[in-house]
Order: C-alpha cells, then sequence, then structure tokens
C-alpha cells in the first residue's frame, strides 16, 4: 500500500457515497474520514455498507448534519455515532487527528468577532426554562463554541480535519489556521466550499480543500476513480 494512501479525505458527500467507495476498492486504505455533509436518508451505515468492515470509518459533521432531525439521527444515531472525530484527538494510521465539526453561526461566535455566549452554558444559563428542558436547536448544535474550541488548544495533533476553511480561502476563518498552530498540526483538511485546492499558511501548516463527493489522499492529491 501507498503510505499516502493509508489515510483517504472525502468531500461532503451530499448523497453520493460512490466516489468514495469506488476509491476505498481501488486504493485499500486503512482508514477513511468524512469531512461533513452527508445529507443522510438513511444511516450512515447504510450509504456505506459496501466498505464497513474493509476500512475504518471516521467522520465529523457539517452544517447540512444539522438541517432536519432525520439527517442529524442518521449521522450522530448512526452505527458510527463512535467514529466522531469533533473536539478530540484520535490516533488513525499512526496519526494524530484532531477534528472540528458544524461552522460559525453569527448568533453563537462568528470570528473575528466576540462571541456571543461563550459556551453552551452561557447560552443556555439565558434561555427560557422552555428551551433549557428540551435542550438546544439542531441550529446551536451545529456551531462552534469558542470555549470548546480554546480548550483544544492544549492538545496536540498532526491532521486537523474541519468542516470550515481556515483563512486560505476568501471563506475561511484565520481563527482555525491559529487553532493548527497552537496544536502543532502540520496539514488541515476540509469541506464545505465544494473546492479542490492546496495551499501553505502561517507556520508552513498546509491546507487542502476537498470538494463535494471528491476524495483526497494524505498529500492532498485528489484521486480519480
Ligand atoms: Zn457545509
Amino acid at each position: 500500500m501507498n503510505q499516502h494512501n493509508r489515510i483517504l479525505f472525502a468531500g461532503d458527500p451530499h448523497g453520493n457515497f460512490k466516489p468514495l467507495i469506488a476509491a476505498v476498492h481501488k486504493y485499500q486504505p486503512e482508514a477513511v474520514i468524512l469531512l461533513g455533509d452527508y445529507d443522510l436518508e438513511m444511516p450512515l451505515e447504510s450509504c456505506l455498507e459496501e466498505i464497513v468492515g474493509i476500512t475504518e470509518i471516521w467522520w465529523i459533521a457539517g452544517n447540512h448534519d444539522f438541517e432536519t432531525p432525520g439527517k442529524y439521527n442518521n449521522l450522530f444515531n448512526s452505527a458510527f455515532s463512535d467514529k466522531d472525530l469533533h473536539l478530540k484527538v484520535t490516533e488513525i494510521a499512526g496519526l494524530r487527528v484532531v477534528g472540528l465539526s458544524g461552522i460559525f453561526l453569527g448568533r453563537v461566535w462568528y470570528p473575528p468577532q466576540q462571541p456571543k455566549w461563550l459556551g453552551k452554558q452561557h447560552y443556555l444559563h439565558h434561555q427560557s426554562a422552555n428551551i433549557k428542558h428540551s435542550g438546544m436547536s439542531l441550529k446551536y448544535k451545529s456551531a462552534i463554541w469558542h470555549d470548546e474550541f480554546e480548550a483544544l488548544k492544549a492538545l496536540k495533533a498532526d491532521i486537523l480535519v474541519s468542516h470550515e476553511a481556515p483563512g486560505s480561502h476568501r471563506h475561511g476563518f484565520n481563527v482555525i489556521g491559529e487553532l493548527a498552530a497552537a496544536m502543532g498540526v502540520t496539514n488541515i483538511f476540509h469541506g464545505h466550499l465544494h473546492e479542490n485546492y492546496a495551499t501553505t499558511i502561517k507556520n508552513n501548516i498546509k491546507v487542502y480543500g476537498v470538494a463535494d463527493s471528491a476524495v483526497a489522499d494524505l498529500l492532498g492529491n485528489t484521486l480519480s476513480e
């Protein structure tokens, strides 16, 4: 096996898992990491049936995965519910991978602006008894929360996988590059913006955007089927 194919990264499938499945059959990676936005009409394991058991399957969530209770449950209550990389460092194929799900939301935190709420507890404390009881809406669950984001900076990792882009992209956020630098990350892979590209940002961190339904290897090469 090619060393650079031992982990493959899948850009926003939006319901189309065929390119990922084809790439797994062709390159036989140790693991695949999905970068969010699945639009799941059935549980994740049903969409990936063909590759279950032949490679490790890991994921972060994108904004679309919080759009409806159905899409949310098909991911967060799937057979792969424990393969969520969000807010932790996981060793995958010998590399330390940290995940950041969700998006920046104006009503929560939209860098470089100051956060509206410091964290989920702060937000919930100021809500009606009704919301306190029923919990946060899916919209708020899709947000990147400032306190959780800052806490990650104490950890170390090799690769950051995020749905949002760092400042390398015109629609990206510099704070993501700052997070990567604080964690000692050397490579960032992100989805969301439906664009394949590779570039280098401050601290010599390599950034790879992975387009919708595209598959990239550890060097950021887009793999054809
Ligand atoms: Zn997205």
